[in-house]
């Protein structure tokens, strides 16, 4: 299929549009052109996503472990029957290569047959009382989540928020991307086939800042959950606390990447190029900043450019294309007007640094070195396709650099001394750290950040357990 679906709210089983509600122009990032309308929800659409979200915890809550299983294996089933379909939205609205689209499907189905395995592991424990007497600790579903997902995986971003709170006992109310939205509802409707109460889980899209005070006015929602920038995300937990909500929240990053003149670099480079480009560059966990130990600068920054110039860049749907177009405009104007500033900062541009072609939002891979530590790249999330190479002296300013930022979600490092790397492995201020790998996740893995790239966990038990409470219970 190539078409482009219908686009609708979910609420309370029901598919809304139309009506006198505004709409908003889902664009394909490949051609710049108008493939849907999404309908906008209306307050009153919002106060009708949380009467039935209080009705569907009050139902899911007392749900069996195997009920909750049955649902997401059912929902992976079917995603993997429907892999090819979903993925072709994703590239369609998103603009990613369909291979990475794929790779998402895949890594969304991973995720929810490991929650149907986890939630037969939500266990409490017994304390030592006297005789007579009996305490408990048990783990309780928080209620009613709002969860707020980007654009950059439209699969795999409402895949997690919708996955931990069926996995728990909660109900949600997905607002995803206004840019990404048939890819959502995709997910959102595997769930349902395969047996979801439809009171459990919910799209809406709107005016994101709108939607957000609406539902986190609310004391329906008991937890929020969002992934998005650091900015957007402390005006959102400033939102949560008014009413004390549980917060997940998945923030910017500013990767940095230490390679040292022990490793092996033909191999670095192999790894870390296509790790930069991916996505073109739209990852929260992105390697950003290439801290480049001296005796293999010049060689790293030389490979690193040649391999970047040869990417094949083209629509997602092409099968020779390596990397897509950027997901809309203002990613576009965002990357250049970064690149340009550090350029003019005293940086050096080895490849890329334009727009390409003169339809959709493609943009050169591009290559940085010696970038001024004052330049805004050097300091804001660029979530682009954009590397930034410095030259260091020693290991300590390595690690200086790398915890520069008040940024901590993924770092990476690249060295064949055993000793650096344990020093490396608890020096580095980050959420997750990977030495000799661009490797980490998994569904059975935490993915969060520390500082300013927010708190709390998706994946994982971790990401299950961030949607319960913690009770005791003593009895006499
Ligand atoms: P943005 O910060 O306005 O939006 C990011 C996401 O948050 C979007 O999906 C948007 O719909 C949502 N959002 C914005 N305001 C919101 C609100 N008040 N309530 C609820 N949701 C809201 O910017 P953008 O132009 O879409 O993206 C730019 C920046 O966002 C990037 O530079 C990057 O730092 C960050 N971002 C991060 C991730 C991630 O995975 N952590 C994903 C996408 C974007």
């Amino acid at each position: 299929m190539s078409e482009y679906p219908e686009l609708y709210l979910m609420i309370d089983g029901e598919r809304l549009s139309g009506a006198d509600r505004m709409t908003h122009d889902v664009l394909n990032p490949a051609t710049g052109e108008t493939i849907g309308k999404l309908p906008l929800a209306t307050s009153a659409d919002l106060d009708r996503a949380l009467d039935a979200a209080a009705r569907g915890f009050a139902t899911w809550r007392k749900s069996t472990p195997q009920e909750r299983a049955n649902v997401l294996n059912g929902a992976a089933r079917l995603m993997r029957e429907r892999m090819e379909d979903i993925a072709r939205i994703a590239v369609l609205e998103q603009g990613k290569t369909l291979a990475e689209a794929r790779i998402e499907v895949g890594m969304n189905i991973g995720l929810f047959e490991f929650y149907a395995g986890e939630v037969f592991r939500i266990y409490g424990r017994t304390l030592v009382r006297p005789e007579g007497m009996r305490s408990t600790v048990v783990h309780e579903p928080v209620g009613p989540v709002a969860a707020f997902a980007p654009w950059n995986f439209p699969i795999g971003n409402p895949g997690r928020k919708l996955g931990a709170p069926v996995a728990a006992g909660c109900s949600v109310i997905m607002k995803a991307a206004e840019e990404t939205p048939a890819s959502a509802l995709a997910v959102l409707q595997c769930l349902h086939d395969a047996g979801l109460p439809t009171d459990v889980a919910q799209a809406v899209f709107g005016v994101p800042d709108e939607v957000s005070r609406h539902l986190l006015a609310s004391p329906v929602i008991r937890k929020l959950s969002f992934t998005g920038s650091t900015v957007v995300g402390r005006q959102l937990a400033k939102l949560a606390a008014e009413d004390f909500k549980r917060t997940t929240m998945e923030l910017g990053g500013h990767g940095p990447v230490l390679v040292f003149a022990d490793a092996d670099i033909e191999r670095v480079l192999d790894t870390a190029v296509p790790q930069k480009f991916r996505n073109g560059g739209q990852v929260c966990v992105s390697p950003t900043r290439f801290i480049v130990e001296a005796p293999v600068y010049a060689a790293f920054r030389e490979g690193f450019a040649r391999r970047a110039a040869a990417l094949r860049i083209g629509p997602g749907l092409a099968p020779e294309s390596q990397m897509g177009p950027l997901a809309n405009p203002r990613r576009v104007e965002a990357i250049d007007a970064l690149i340009h500033e550090a350029v003019d900062a005293g940086a050096r541009l080895h490849t890329g640094g334009e727009r390409l072609g003169n339809q959709g939002f493609f943009y050169q891979p591009t290559v940085l070195s010696d970038v001024p530590q004052t330049a805004r790249i050097m300091n804001e999330e660029p979530f682009g396709p954009v590397a930034l190479l410095n030259r260091f002296e020693s290991e300590e300013a390595m690690i200086a650099e790398a915890n520069r930022l008040p940024y901590g979600l993924a770092a990476y490092a690249w060295t064949s001394n055993a000793a650096r790397q344990k020093r490396l492995s608890s020096a580095i201020e980050a959420g997750m750290v990977g030495i000799n790998t661009p490797m980490i996740g998994g569904a059975d893995s935490p993915f969060g950040g520390i500082k300013w790239s927010g708190h709390g966990h998706e994946d994982g038990p971790e990401g299950i357990m961030a949607c319960l409470v913690t009770k005791a219970v003593h009895e006499g």
